[in-house]
């Protein structure tokens, strides 16, 4: 299916790996140009070679922190006109309730919900401008269901949800659509971290933390970051227009929910 988005300019944040590479990699398929980001340069430098090379766009790249005010300056200074915003950062630690104080909340709702907040207020304005434009926010299932290690997750993705929700609904006249891309278990390096948590927090094999998590998904098996990537393509796409303050799990079916 052609996207009718070749030519555009995409801005995908902490996209060197993982669910954020998976973004980039559909939407350079589909012929858009990019802005990749990730702290660590040599990822994202190969990463960001191997998508010039397959796919033929061009590709720029910023390695900060996009969760600080400097690294978010830096990407909008090197952005130029952007079309597509697709927001990401790592995810907050695993914890008990009673582990987090203040600070803790604090690094969680500057990662997780500001600075998704801040690159919108930055970029919507364009967008606008140019009655053209669409923004995806990579969230988590845990906005659909609580995950209980994921306290500070859970918090923060939820403020970001309600102001997602009122404020597509104040720029879709304008040719603008947010929405948020809710990811279940995916095989990445996230993923790997959650399941070495398990592994020796109850002394299994990393191996038997991923069959006891995989057990629990009805498709039975991780999700991939092509299957992720794709289904943001979509979102990015001409044909999501209708799409509005949608939140869009992907999670196997892990998700115990009729609606
Ligand atoms: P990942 O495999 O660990 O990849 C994270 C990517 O983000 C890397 O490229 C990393 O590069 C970059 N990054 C992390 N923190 C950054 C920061 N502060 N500034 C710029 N770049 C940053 O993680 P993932 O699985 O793709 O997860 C992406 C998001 O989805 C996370 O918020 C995660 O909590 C959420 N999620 C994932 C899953 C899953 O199963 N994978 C499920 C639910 C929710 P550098 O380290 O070099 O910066």
């Amino acid at each position: 299916m052609d996207l009718g988005i070749s030519g555009k300019r995409a801005l995908v944040c902490a996209s060197s790996k993982g669910l954020g590479l998976g973004c980039a990699e559909a939407l350079a398929e589909a012929g858009v140009d990019l802005v990749m980001n990730a702290r660590g340069s040599d990822a994202l430098e190969q990463a960001a070679e191997n998508i010039r090379k397959t796919y033929g766009v061009s590709v720029t790249t910023v390695a900060c922190d996009i969760t600080t005010d400097e690294g978010r300056a830096k990407v909008l200074d090197a952005a130029g006109q952007i079309d597509i915003l697709v927001t990401n950062a790592g995810g907050p630690p695993p914890g008990l309730w009673s582990d987090w104080d203040r600070d803790d909340f604090i690094a969680a709702l500057d990662a997780n919900m500001l600075t998704p907040i801040a690159l919108m207020k930055a970029l919507l304005p364009a967008m606008i401008d140019r009655g053209w434009g669409r923004v995806v926010n990579i969230t988590s299932q845990s906005v659909k269901a609580p995950i209980a290690v994921l306290g500070l997750s859970n918090s923060a993705r939820a403020g970001l949800t309600g102001y997602v929700a009122g404020t597509a609904r104040q720029v879709a006249a304008h040719g603008v659509t947010i929405n948020n891309l809710l990811p279940g278990i995916h095989a990445t390096d996230r993923a790997v971290s959650l399941d070495t948590g398990v592994s020796s927090q109850q002394g299994i094999s990393l191996d038997q933390a991923k069959a006891q998590r995989e057990a629990t998904i009805p498709a039975h098996r991780y999700g991939t970051r092509q299957e992720f990537g794709a289904t943001c393509a979509f979102m990015c796409s001409q044909h999501a227009g209708f799409m509005v303050g949608q939140n869009i799990l992907l999670d196997g079916g892990a998700t115990n929910a009729t609606l």
